[in-house]
């Protein structure tokens, strides 16, 4: 590959442009191919009045390279500024985090030493989306979205880039013994991806044995896919376990757009005084590569690094008398990885990865037969003491012909029919209509909002119940 590639550069705030600098160096001593276009976003963007931090001519730049290697940016605080993190990882659809959390033991102290793994974060969905309601007085409620699209593009990038980067095992971690529908769906996603690749291990842990474990055993660990939520906290818990923040690198990948950066912010405390740890920025960087095809030249780069900390030139944050050499200043760890292009460790593990790009493609879904089969009309009511026999009896007297009510669960227990006095219950209730028939037709069901209506009881929303090919698509109540 001769052409040069084109990359949007932001060299970010605070130390940023120092550790940007000692970046680039080292990727055009490695005679990376690629073209860099500066862009400025963060600080200097939100004090020229963007509320983003991100100009319409670095949006421009993004756009057209495809590719953004980003330096921490300030967050102002106060109201009204938006996260630029968050504003190019939704614009961009990057549905895929990646954070690999390494110990460099013996050459730098960890409490960890045998850890090597990646956390693979599904980055768009899940309780994420923001969806939020009160419905009642009592009751808010968040609404989590799994889609099979999503979890196949997360799952398909675990697999790829763990062919890539020569891993062995992928862990997929889901709460599905609880949610059956939505982590059940990532999970039986998992598995069928799993089998399109045989060489590699396969693992499913509910994710409070495997944050549990991931915390006091990370060694266990190599690629751990998972739902947005859980990756989240499961990130910050390896990166913690694997020891400094310096080191943290993070890529935000989608199908067309893909941002590469270090962990750690814009370190305002060390700005300027050329102490700051380039790693993180130089570990994104090498990531890069590897997304765009290099994965030569950021396994050179990567092996020279390595060379550097186990010769024991260290920056300030990593710096101990007894592992290390020398403590150098930003740019002169980036002189000495320069030096070392070329060179493989010799106590640190070197990495291999080849030059074929991480792409993922989608495969084509058959069509599914879905059927109206009932109907969850959510009720706020806080009459009669909240006797459920009371409120049952009445919503039973009010479903029309075709349609009869069979359940009513209060946060997901069943109270009617036969519930236990002992249950707590608040203002909202879910209340189960099943068609009597094999099929429920929607007037039926708008028949039913009506006479729920006529009846003075308040529907605050409706679930429908459907089965797609046959298949239930909604869980039963608890004691149903
Ligand atoms: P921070 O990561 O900037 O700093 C925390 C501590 O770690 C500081 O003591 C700092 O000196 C040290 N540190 C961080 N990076 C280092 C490095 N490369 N080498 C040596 N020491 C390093 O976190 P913070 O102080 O909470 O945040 C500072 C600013 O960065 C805030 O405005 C925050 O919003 C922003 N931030 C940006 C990003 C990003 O752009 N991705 C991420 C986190 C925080």
């Amino acid at each position: 590959m001769n052409e040069k590639l084109r990359v949007a550069v932001a060299p970010g705030d605070g130390i940023g442009p120092e550790i940007m600098t000692a970046v680039l160096r080292i990727l055009e001593a490695a005679e990376a191919p690629l073209d860099y276009e500066t862009i400025e976003i963060g600080q200097a963007a939100y004090e020229r009045g963007i509320s983003s931090g991100i100009p319409p001519e670095a949006w421009d730049a993004i756009r057209q390279s495809g590719c953004l290697l980003k330096a921490p940016v300030t967050t102002p605080q106060g109201k009204g500024f938006k996260s630029v993190n968050v504003t190019i990882r939704k614009t961009l659809n990057l549905f895929a985090n990646i954070r690999p959390c390494k110990a460099y033991s013996p050459c730098v102290a960890s409490a960890h030493p045998g850890m090597n793994l990646v956390i693979v974060r599904e980055n768009e969905e899940d309780l994420y989306a923001g969806i939020e309601h009160r419905q009642t007085p009592e009751v808010t409620q968040v609404l989590k979205l799994i889609t099979r699209p999503g979890s196949e593009n997360i799952v398909r990038y675990a697999f790829e880039y763990a062919r890539a980067y020569g891993r062995r095992k992928v862990t997929c971690m889901t709460k599905d013994n609880i949610m059956k529908l939505t982590d059940g769906l990532f999970h039986q996603v998992f598995e069928e991806i799993a089998a399109e690749y045989p060489e590699i291990e396969t693992e499913h842990q509910i994710i409070d044995i495997g944050a549990a474990r991931l915390a006091s055993s990370p060694e266990l660990f190599d690629v751990v896919v998972t739902l947005n939520l859980y990756g989240d906290i499961l990130s910050d818990i390896a990166a913690q376990q694997a020891g400094s923040i310096g080191f943290a690198a993070s890529a935000n990948i989608g199908h067309d757009f893909a941002m590469f950066e270090a962990v750690h912010g814009s370190a305002p405390d060390i700005a300027g005084k050329d102490v700051a740890n380039p790693s993180g920025l130089l570990v994104a960087a090498t990531q890069m590569l590897v997304h765009l095809g290099h994965g030569e030249i950021g396994q050179r780069i990567k092996n020279a690094w390595l060379c550097t900390l186990e010769d024991g030139i260290h920056t300030a944050d990593i710096y101990r008398e007894q592992l290390s050499r020398e403590k150098v200043g930003t740019q002169h760890f980036a002189d000495a990885v320069i030096e070392r292009l070329g060179r493989a460790p010799r106590i640190l593990e070197a990495v291999h990865y080849h030059d074929r790009p991480i792409r993922i493609e989608r495969k084509p879904q058959p069509p599914v037969h879905k059927q109206l089969v009932g109907v969850d009309a959510f009720v706020c009511w806080d009459e009669a003491g909240r006797d459920p026999d009371l409120l049952g009896t009445r919503l039973a007297a009010a479903a029309p012909n075709g349609i009869a009510l069979t359940l009513v669960t209060n946060r997901g227990v069943k109270v009617y029919p036969d519930g236990l006095p002992e249950t707590f219950c608040t203002d909202h209730w879910r209340c189960r209509f099943k068609a009597t028939g094999a099929e429920l037709p929607y007037p039926t069901l708008l028949q039913l909002l009506q006479q729920l209506d006529e009846a003075g009881l308040e529907v605050i929303k409706t679930e429908n119940l459907y089965t797609f090919d046959g298949q239930s698509g909604f869980s039963m109540g608890q004691g149903e």
